[in-house]
């Protein structure tokens, strides 16, 4: 028997990781893989041969959507019981038909690069494969932007034990290490990211300071061995770039989010520009804390308890009311998800951390992974996850092909959720100090998006130009992100209050498979705020606009689809001046508050 808090899995393969009806699924796809992989292209695209093309270009759709269904409910599984170790099992089956299915698709790149532009111009116009003429020209750009399909196969090996191999030793070892921690009187054995959220959570500033410097200690044991990978692993990726004759390390992660460089420093500059605006924050959060001034580990400290809290059914229907303030299709998706058992939420301790929300393309559905604790920022998560579903939901009669959008868009629906959520909050605030909490958790957000991010930026950029003469020392590489952080936060914190080791502590700088996993966030988070800005401005006309641009995520280039939807240029700084500066208006209402409050 499920409750309203569990999901339902079994609507889409009945009986868990012991599915009968999975592993008939699983089995099929595999017959289908096979039989794909033994289509031959015929080298050559014209008339004659076309029908072939379209047909391995359908079945590898085919193959996508399959191995989508399959591996979303083994992720569903694995998640939602850490005992399950047959669900471990499955996973780890299915995923070897990833690296099939990224083979096919790159035979696919190489054999599109091949083809004159007027024989790639006719198949493009076959009304089975047209409507994701988007995914199937970029494929044949990036074929012709590699080097020859043998060189990029022996890459792709060496690569597994080596580039990749690089981020397996910083995660194991991150993953081993334990660090002695006095808490109460008694010594208790920390990971790193148990240390990491005391740091940023713990409500005492004393115990904050404190396990800072054991999670800064612990890095600086780690740090040889980080030092060493980070180097490596860059060393790698700058010597396959130069014999693709790719000359920048943002090429790649800014062709993944089809993105140009010119928009990317645009919103960089009007960052840096404005952000400044945020030291009137730092300061009166300083003041509500009793201290002169912030350290890096007060950044997202809270400042007071949240009194109230919510059942999930209060925090659902608190979500669609928000919702129906803004968007009826949105408010009417989420009571359907929530009243169709697409959530897992249970507060339990045989489940994962964190939150998901994962699509099931044959099923058209999705289903939410997270840990409701009756806090508003569980009913936060739960806002932000089903802004992922109302995503895959606006886009679950489209092709496949045309479902896959950049990191950088991914976020929008959710964050998009997030903020209709927050102000519904505000409106309802009981007292300036709820008010207040509100607004730090919203300004802490900000502070994360357009500084601490910004200088991971910033470091990463310089790192790489460094790296490109030579290895650099851990001295080093703390020097550049010690001036990375400095500038983008304007000096605002004590000189000997920043982490220069952050280098080694984020995990993201060592993700291999999505490098610069950076501005993608930053990108999102200004792009949401332009997206809830035309939300207040177009009243009820919004939700089908808003439908339109979802639809559309997986379609077009980044900036094509803001032009479309909003009318606006994203190469130019007005958008951007716009976005910052709406969200820096909760400056100032929050230092009216803190000094009211104070008083
Ligand atoms: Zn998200």
């Amino acid at each position: 028997m499920t409750k309203p808090i569990n999901w339902n899995l079994d609507t889409i393969f009945e009986g868990g990781s012991q599915s009968e009806s999975l592993a008939m699924f699983i089995n099929e796809m595999a017959e289908l893989v096979a039989k794909v992989e033994k289509i031959e292209l015929p080298p050559e695209l014209n008339e004659k041969t076309q029908p072939v093309w379209v047909h391995a270009i359908q079945a590898t759709y085919d193959v996508l959507a399959r191995l989508w269904q399959a591996s979303a409910f083994a992720h569903c599984l694995v998640a939602q019981d850490t005992n399950d170790t047959l669900a471990d099992q499955v996973l780890a089956h299915i995923d070897e038909y990833h690296a099939r299915y990224r083979a096919l698709i790159a035979r696919l790149s190489h054999a599109s690069a091949q083809q004159n532009d007027d024989v790639w111009q006719v198949l493009l116009e076959d009304e089975a494969i047209h409507p994701t003429t988007f995914f199937l020209n970029n494929q044949r750009t990036l074929g012709r932007k590699k080097m020859s399909a043998d060189k990029e196969t022996l890459v792709e090996e060496l690569a597994k034990d080596g580039y990749h191999a690089w981020q397996r030793v910083y995660n194991n070892m991150v993953g081993a290490k334990k660090i002695e921690f006095e808490e109460n009187g008694q010594v208790k054995l920390m990971s790193v990211g148990q240390l990491q959220d005391k740091y940023m959570h713990a409500s005492s500033r004393e115990s904050r300071k404190k396990a800072f410097n054991a999670y800064s200690n612990a890095w600086q044991e780690l740090a040889p061995i980080c030092a060493m990978s980070l180097n490596n692993q860059a060393g790698f990726r700058l010597t396959m770039y130069r014999h693709r004759g790719w000359d920048s390390v943002l090429s790649e992660p800014l062709r993944n989010n089809h993105l140009t460089r010119q928009t990317l420093d645009t919103m960089w500059s009007v960052v840096a520009e404005k952000s400044h605006k945020l030291l009137d924050f730092m300061s009166a959060k300083a003041k509500l804390l009793g201290i002169d001034r912030l350290a890096w580990f007060d950044l997202i400290a809270g400042i007071g308890q949240a009194e109230r809290e919510f059942t999930f059914a209060e925090a659902g229907d608190f979500i669609v009311d928000g919702m129906r303030s803004v968007d009826n299709n949105l408010a009417d998706y989420c009571r359907m998800a929530l009243d169709k058992e697409w959530v897992e939420a249970e507060n339990r301790s045989t489940k994962r951390q964190g939150g998901f929300c994962t699509s099931f393309p044959l099923t058209k559905e999705s289903r939410i992974f997270m840990t409701f604790d009756g806090s508003f920022d569980s009913l936060l998560t739960l806002a932000h996850e089903l802004g992922h579903g109302y995503h895959h939901w606006v886009m679950r009669d489209l092709p496949v092909g045309d479902r896959i959008y950049g990191m950088n868009l991914a976020e929008t629906a959710s964050i998009f959720n997030e903020l209709v959520t927050t102000d519904a909050a505000l409106r309802n605030a009981k007292s300036d100090m709820e008010s207040l909490i509100i607004l730090n958790e919203k300004l802490s957000n900000a502070i994360t998006y357009l500084m601490n991010i910004k200088a991971r930026f910033d470091f990463e950029t310089a790192f790489f130009a460094k790296r490109a003469e030579k290895q650099l020392s851990i001295d080093e590489l703390s020097e550049l992100m010690l001036s990375a952080q400095k500038g983008a936060f304007h000096h605002a914190m004590p000189e000997n209050d920043y982490l220069p080791l952050f280098w080694a502590a984020k995990l993201h700088f060592y993700n291999t498979q999505t490098p610069f996993y950076n501005f993608p966030y930053t990108f999102g988070f200004l792009f949401s705020q332009g997206t809830y800005w035309q939300a207040l401005k177009m009243g009820a006309d919004f939700s089908k606009q808003y439908i339109a641009l979802l639809e559309d995520t997986g379609r077009m280039d980044t900036e094509t689809l803001a032009r479309k939807h909003f009318g606006v240029d994203l190469t130019q700084p007005s958008f951007w001046e716009e976005a910052v500066d709406h969200i820096l208006k909760d400056v100032d209402t929050f230092v009216a508050l803190a000094d009211k409050i104070s008083e």
